[in-house]
């Protein structure tokens, strides 16, 4: 059961979150065992079980939870999706929809986005104006969530040096933590700082994910004029000493790498046990896709050798996560000089259904997919999503892998209009369901804008909204 009316502005930052999973019930059958809850709704269609695709009903309940996963269920109502592959809606951990102070992007249309590219929960990133470094600022964050987003949204806040952090960190759903400057950020921790401010945060329990950028390593020299240019002024030696830094910090604090570039990178972190990411621009676009400022990202893409083993990399199923980076800029500000053009490019939208093609070509399998961007992201963020299996939510895409097209940015849904990835194959879900409801078909949002602020049920927040110990303090 979700609780949904809430009142603004919030008083307490506890208040800022929905309550934590509620269970369904189980019900005792007359002989004495447990049974499964009766379905509401049956669904009917393929999907992933022990790595085959398999013939599957999936049974759920009034309030929007799996309850059964079985050759047949019986139920009230029954939607057969036939051949159709049931996949688990993704979780992308990283989008920027600029909101507060943004105009290429709005949490309204950016959520709209996810849920046309098969993801029914975002996590939104702090560099906005203002920063998200006080408790007042995500409220007021939060405030623009309710009744526009039409998937769920996690709120990262940032640690600044400047707010109290103890505050924020009880109410955020996840921290993150610059260690280069960008839009927004301009004060980045020193090598001294650095495992302060993460020291700090360790009490706090939650996700922490770290733009890993070295900029001492950054070269000086002519400003950049393309994609090549850029990536040898921020070359892969920055992504290096960064990790090499963040090498030291405790092993207990929940950190994660966000949009890794390199295999070596990759490598290091699996045998460091962190959690990472990496983007479909890193792993499908080289610094030769493109020479204008649309091909401008940070960390920059890299040449095709170095792409080639991160896809590799990737496609073994050692990235534990997918996730967009999804920064649109508008048309204009991408138009200008390469030199002076801001960095970033949108993928919310795309990010699924490009990777679904490379399942259909068989340059990646469908259960390192459904790992990468809906398993392993939902359990860094702890959230029950990513599975179809009872005791989750019923949010599931409903894939044709007849149904290929090829992306056109201007016919995207993101106000900004273009897509680096013009001209690439995809396959858009043909229908995203979140909690037992269908909120997208055919390339259209058809859903209620009742997405909700979530964050880990680990974290503080949700501890204390539960009514269990603080463990923080
Ligand atoms: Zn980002």
């Amino acid at each position: 059961m979700q609780r949904t009316a809430e009142k603004t502005p919030l008083a307490r930052p506890a208040d800022l979150f929905t309550p934590g999973r509620v269970r369904p019930k189980m019900r005792r059958s007359r002989a004495g065992r447990s049974a499964a809850p009766a379905a509401s709704v049956v669904v009917a269609g393929r999907t992933l079980l022990r790595g085959r695709l398999t013939p599957i009903e999936v049974g759920i309940d009034d309030d929007g939870w799996i309850v059964s996963v079985a050759r047949s269920t019986a139920g009230a109502r029954r939607v057969d999706f036939g051949e159709g592959v049931i996949v688990p809606a993704a979780t992308d951990l990283h989008v920027h929809f600029r909101e507060p102070g943004g105009d290429a992007e709005s949490i309204a249309t950016g959520t709209v986005e996810a849920a046309l590219g098969g993801i029914a929960a975002v996590g939104e990133m702090p560099n906005t104006v203002p920063v998200i470094d006080r408790v007042d600022r995500l409220e007021e964050k939060a405030a623009r969530v309710r009744g526009r987003a039409a998937v769920d949204v996690l709120l990262y806040g940032t640690p600044t040096g400047r707010a109290d952090l103890g505050d924020l960190a009880g109410a955020v759903g996840a921290m993150k933590v610059f260690m280069s400057p960008t839009s927004g950020i301009e004060r980045v921790p020193g090598p001294r700082e650095l495992p302060a401010w993460l020291e700090a945060l360790r009490p706090y329990d939650l996700p922490i994910t770290v733009h890993a950028e070295e900029p001492t390593e950054f070269r000086d020299g002519p400003p950049a004029t393309d994609p090549s240019g850029w990536d040898s002024s921020r070359p892969p030696r920055a992504e290096r000493a960064a990790l090499a830094r963040l090498g030291a910090a405790s092993p207990y604090l929940r950190l994660h790498i966000a949009h890794v570039t390199l295999a070596e990178s990759v490598a290091a972190l699996r045998a460091d046990g962190r959690s990472f990411e990496a983007t479909p621009h890193h792993l499908l676009l080289s610094d030769r896709s493109g020479r204008d400022a649309r091909f401008k990202v940070n960390p920059p893409l890299r040449p095709e050798r170095e792409r080639a083993a991160l896809w590799a990399a990737f496609a073994r199923g050692e990235v534990p996560c997918l996730a967009s980076d999804h920064a649109p800029h508008s048309a204009a500000a991408k138009e200008g000089p390469f030199d002076t053009a801001p960095s970033g490019m949108p993928g919310v939208e795309t990010m699924v259904p490009l990777m679904l093609a490379r399942v259909r070509a068989a340059e990646l399998s469908l259960e390192v997919l459904q790992r990468s961007a809906c398993d392993r992201p939902a359990r860094w963020f702890g959230q029950p999503l990513g599975r179809i299996a009872p005791g989750h939510r019923a949010s599931f895409m409903v894939v044709d892998f007849r149904r290929r097209t090829r992306v056109d940015g201007r016919r995207l849904h993101a106000p900004c209009g273009w897509s680096a990835f013009d001209g690439h194959e995809a396959i858009f879900p043909r229908e995203l369901w979140r909690n037992g409801v269908p909120i997208a078909r055919d390339g259209e949002f058809i859903g209620r804008r009742d997405g909700t602020v979530v964050a880990p049920e680990f974290s503080a927040a949700a501890r204390r909204r539960a009514g269990r110990p603080d463990l923080s303090s």
